[in-house]
């Protein structure tokens, strides 16, 4: 029996069968199940920001879990004050904050916030091929198709816009909205950026209106575009913020942030999480934000980043349509609905990419990838779109 079979026999058919089962990883690097390395550059989709085995993590996790790993939120840790006091400082903004485990799970806690504060009769907009998570809360406000109308009806009524038209959010923003669901730049629809705007364009028809502002910023957040946090581009200011993926740098932690008056929306008993801010994945957490700190990681999110654009950019391939994104963010968008066909020919070369779209190429790595690394998936580009053209 292969590992094929095996996971096959194992697993619900909701997951495509993985193209390599990994064993371990360093850096960037990582190796499969046959020694094979190759080069990491999703990390996880967004969520292994100090890349693989990091020596901070390693020390932050395996020194908490030696003296204690989970209180339950009856109790709580140094580590967990610690790290919510710590978000809300580079938040920059009054705030409170929830922690639970996962994206999904922040944005229920935004959907409970938003529905406690507006009351069960406004209804609430999101957009088209937004991705908020698969719980039912949150997969109501996602506005993607193929995953949505399975689970139809959905206890909520959620209007959906097109993406980075501030018109149409005006328009379809009034005082019985309760709030606008938004990502600062879309990224299971394929790293779209908003046009320049739009966020303050979305502040200010909800500071017209009475809607909250909600910023789901769990693929965007912790250091990713070159900010703590996409919407500081823009100094626009959230309601509430929803973070998860690369802040446990691979340990499961989410936390949703009311900011203003919504950080009080919640009253004692009103919402819960038996794992929520467990001292291990707060400890890991803090050693996230503190790396990034100390080795300038969001500078180098940035400097990396504009190499990659501009490496690719400077290429000139039939089967190359463009790049898109900011910092260690970005799409590479192929001239045809060839992606999984890159993903396969990158992968021969050593290299792990996500084919996010038909279309496009989610590039997602550790913060820490080097301008070496990056310098090699450039010069292995030519060929990888060579195989893809033929
Ligand atoms: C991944 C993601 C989620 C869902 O997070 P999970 O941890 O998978 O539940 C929600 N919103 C955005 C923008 C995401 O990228």
């Amino acid at each position: 029996m292969s590992w094929q079979d095996d996971f096959r026999a194992a697993f619900m058919p909701n997951r495509p069968l993985p193209p390599v089962m990994l064993a371990r990883g360093e850096g960037s690097t990582v190796w499969d199940v046959d020694g094979n390395a190759y080069l990491d550059l999703f990390a996880g989709i967004a969520v292994s920001a100090l890349g693989h085995a990091h020596p901070a993590l390693v020390e932050a996790v395996s020194g908490q879990i030696a003296k204690i790993a989970h209180v339950s939120p009856l109790l709580t840790t140094e580590p967990e004050v610690k790290l919510a006091t710590r978000l809300l400082e580079l938040l920059g903004l009054p705030g409170k904050v929830y922690f639970c485990n996962s994206g999904t799970e922040a944005n229920e806690a935004a959907f409970k916030m938003v529905r406690k504060h507006a009351g069960a009769s406004k209804y609430l907009v999101a957009t088209e091929n937004g991705f908020h998570g698969r719980t039912m809360g949150a997969l109501a406000l996602t506005g993607k198709q193929a995953i949505r109308t399975p689970f139809e009806p959905y206890g909520a009524d959620v209007r959906f816009v097109p993406y980075g038209d501030a018109e149409a959010l005006r328009a379809a923003v009034t005082s019985d909205c309760a709030a606008v669901f938004l990502e600062p730049a879309q990224g299971e629809a394929g790293v779209v950026p908003a046009p320049d705007g739009y966020l303050s364009a979305a502040r200010e028809v909800c500071d017209a209106t009475g809607a909250l502002l909600v910023l789901d910023e769990i693929q965007s957040g912790i250091g990713r575009t070159g900010t703590w946090f996409a919407h500081q581009h823009e100094g626009v200011r959230p309601d509430i913020i929803t973070l998860a993926k690369g802040l446990g740098g691979g340990v499961p932690i989410g936390a949703c942030i009311g900011v203003g008056e919504a950080a009080d929306i919640f009253a004692l008993g009103d919402h819960g999480c038996t794992f929520g801010g467990n001292p291990l994945s707060s400890s890991a957490a803090l050693a996230v934000l503190d790396t990034i700190d100390r080795d300038g990681l969001k500078e180098h999110a940035v400097k990396i980043g504009e190499q990659l654009s501009a490496g690719i950019e400077a290429l000139d391939h039939p089967m190359l349509a463009g790049v898109r994104g900011r910092g260690l963010w970005l799409a590479i968008v192929l001239a045809e609905p060839v992606a999984a066909a890159f993903r396969d020919a990158a992968q021969k070369a050593g290299f792990l990419v996500n084919n996010v779209q038909p279309d496009a190429i989610r590039l997602a790595p550790a913060l820490t990838l080097t301008a070496e690394e990056a310098q090699s998936f450039l010069d292995a580009l030519p060929a990888i779109l060579d195989e893809v053209a033929a």
